[in-house]
């Protein structure tokens, strides 16, 4: 067994000296507290196939021989280096939601977003005690029990319980924050709820995560034996010692676009058509609404962000909101979008969720100190947030709301927590009048009891009357009817509809209207779009949008209008004309995508104002 040990760590110190001999160096001369190497998985692969299996099944021993192995590497300077070993890259990811007793103790890499963070704390290591009959140290290890243990008896008196004083100054500390993770919007199809995991990092780890943040967990799975409330049941619960982190930067990272598909993805943008094409392959279950429709079209593209020489930082996501009476399918337009879009995260005004919409700081439940928790649109940063039932959210949602639509963050201000969130994502909100039914004769920020200060941030907001009209609600009814007996056919269809992958593409395969795009190209082509494409305003476009904007300001007939024409509203005319510049692929800014925008602030104006 001994020699087993020795050996192993021998191979380290030989892997060490290979590959990792500069690094070693670098942290013998450097004068930092807590020191890290940090190791690609692949590079343990490519020196011992073996040592780099066994370090997945058994990274406890694996990683601390690996430590041990750190100060027998030598070196120019003659320094004894300690660090910890952190291990990086390692291809296979599990799903938080595909744990098992069979990854315990084991080495797992996971992907997810944050959620929730604790403070930084210092936590005891190994605790010295003082015997106060002798004066002898005793020093005991606290790991993992948590519980502070406490000697009982020192070697001066064996038969007598003995009296110990705790040594700060002796006692090793080390820094420690919980954090909660879970499962990214777009891990998520067809609507399942997230699944969340807790994870322990310590020393130069704590204090990096930011809730929204998509990260890379590499690191320990365990398990803890718990007690329920009524002190008899005995659970367990798991979660991560974390051993190293991993941040996801890129933008859409997951969607792999493979040659073929970009060749249709530009052929599709060359398509005349290319407009009513997408605009139809949205929610097509849904009947009419075909401005709703569009405006969520250019949500999904979204304009192009601007960052100002003084600093200044123009959103280029667009908000959109539905306001009307019940039943109308606005919620089911939510739905449709959150899994349409890349990353969509959808919510509702009166979920119970602590954090609400935005974020909070809050007493964790487990050990009553305070945490740091996103909401829905932190949680969708980068995507789309989709939030229903907005009539009905909470004030302090409310008030935080006017800061992350427009400057896309999030600060939190409590309990001697201080922190700043980005929220970059596109709003799409529904409400519900107060009474039931909208009364187009009152007050609309009154009916939805939403401030005109924020209301005024949305840059598209659609007023859906339920007026009963004959003909239309038999096409509605028509429409409902056929999709309900499709869908029985669709059951039996998609058993060899392999092409389908998606939850999305088998409910369309099930409804009567087949989108034109089905969802998992367009997924791609908004994807490609957001990625490549960073459309300027041609010197024509500009006039044209001036011209009406100034018509806007005029000060006219509409004074009930609950929207003051503002600059904000020029902002938004750019941002829809880029994103209709992007839904056909173009770096440019044309006529026609002003035009487009203009019929849809129109339309969106319309019947926002007296109608
Ligand atoms: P809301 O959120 O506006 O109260 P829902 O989204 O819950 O309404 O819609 C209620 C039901 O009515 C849904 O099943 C929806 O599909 C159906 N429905 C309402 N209007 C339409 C329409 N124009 N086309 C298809 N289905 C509709
Ligand atoms: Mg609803």
């Amino acid at each position: 067994m001994a020699a087993s040990v020795v050996s192993s760590k021998q191979k380290w110190k030989e892997f060490f000296t290979r590959y990792y001999k500069p690094d070693i160096q670098q942290l013998a001369v450097s004068d930092a507290k807590s020191k890290s190497l940090t190791i690609e998985f692949q590079e343990i692969v490519k020196f011992d196939v073996r040592l780099s299996e066994e370090l997945l099944k058994n990274p406890d021993k694996v990683i601390k021989d690996a430590e041990d192995a750190i100060p027998l590497v030598d070196l120019p300077v003659k320094r004894k280096v300690a660090a910890f070993v952190r291990v990086v890259r390692i291809p296979r990811k599990t799903q938080i939601r595909e744990l098992r007793s069979s990854h315990i103790n084991s080495f797992v890499s996971i992907e997810g977003t944050v959620r929730k963070i604790t403070d930084v704390r210092p936590r005891i290591i190994v605790a010295a005690f003082e015997c106060a009959r002798c004066g002898n140290q005793i020093y005991l290890p606290q790991e993992g029990s948590g519980k502070f243990l406490e000697p009982s008896y020192c070697s001066c008196n064996e038969e007598k319980k003995g009296v110990f004083r705790l040594m700060f100054k002796e006692s090793t500390f080390e820094d420690y924050q919980r954090i909660k993770i879970q499962e990214s919007p777009e891990d998520l199809r067809g609507g399942e709820q997230p699944q969340t995991l807790d994870v322990n990092v310590n020393n130069d780890l704590s204090g990096v995560l930011t809730p929204g943040e998509r990260v890379v967990v590499n690191g320990i799975l365990r398990s803890v034996q718990k007690i329920n409330k009524d002190g008899k049941t005995v659970y367990f619960e798991i979660y991560v010692d974390c051993n190293s982190l991993e941040f996801e930067e890129q933008e859409f990272d997951e969607l792999e676009i493979t040659p073929e598909e970009e060749e249709t993805i530009l052929k599709l943008a060359k398509d005349k058509d290319v407009f009513r094409k997408i605009i139809g392959s949205i929610a097509p279950s849904i009947y009419g609404y075909e401005e709703v429709k569009e405006a969520v079209a250019l949500q999904l593209f979204s304009g192009v962000v601007k960052n100002l020489p003084d600093g200044t930082r123009i959103r280029g996501d667009i908000h959109v909101l539905l306001v009307g009476d019940p039943g109308i399918a606005k919620s089911q337009i939510l739905r449709y979008v959150v899994n349409l879009a890349p990353r969509g995260v959808y919510a509702s005004g009166k979920s119970a969720s602590s954090a609400g919409l935005t974020a909070a700081a809050v007493k964790d439940d487990f050990d009553g100190s305070w945490t740091l928790e996103a909401g829905a649109l932190v949680l969708a940063d980068k995507g789309i947030a989709a939030v229903d039932e907005m009539d009905k959210m909470k004030s302090e949602d409310r008030s935080s709301l006017h800061e992350a639509m427009e400057s896309q963050t999030i600060s939190v201000a409590k309990a001697g927590i201080l922190a700043t969130l980005k929220c970059r994502c596109s709003l799409l909100g529904a409400a519900n009048p107060k009474l039931g039914r909208f009364d187009a004769f009152e007050n609309i920020a009154e009916q939805i009891n939403m401030p005109p200060s924020l209301i005024s941030r949305f840059d598209l907001i659609f007023i859906l009357q339920d007026k009963p009209d004959e003909k239309r609600d038999s096409r509605i009814a028509g429409h409902i009817l056929k999709s309900h007996y499709a869908g029985e056919l669709g059951a039996h269809r998609t058993h060899n509809a392999s092409s389908f992958v998606t939850d999305v593409a088998v409910k369309e395969a099930q409804s009567p209207i087949l989108p034109e795009i089905d969802a998992t190209l367009l997924r791609k082509y908004i994807a490609y779009a957001k990625r490549n494409v960073y459309p300027v305003m041609t010197d024509e476009a500009r006039e044209r949008i001036t011209k009406f904007y100034l018509e806007l300001r005029k000060p006219g007939e509409d004074k009930n209008s609950p929207i003051a024409v503002t600059a904000r509203q020029l902002e938004g005319l750019v941002r829809l004309s880029e994103a209709s510049a992007r839904m056909r692929l173009s770096d440019r800014v044309n006529i026609e995508d002003v035009e487009r925008t203009i019929a849809i602030t129109m339309s969106s104006l319309k019947q926002v104002g007296t109608d």
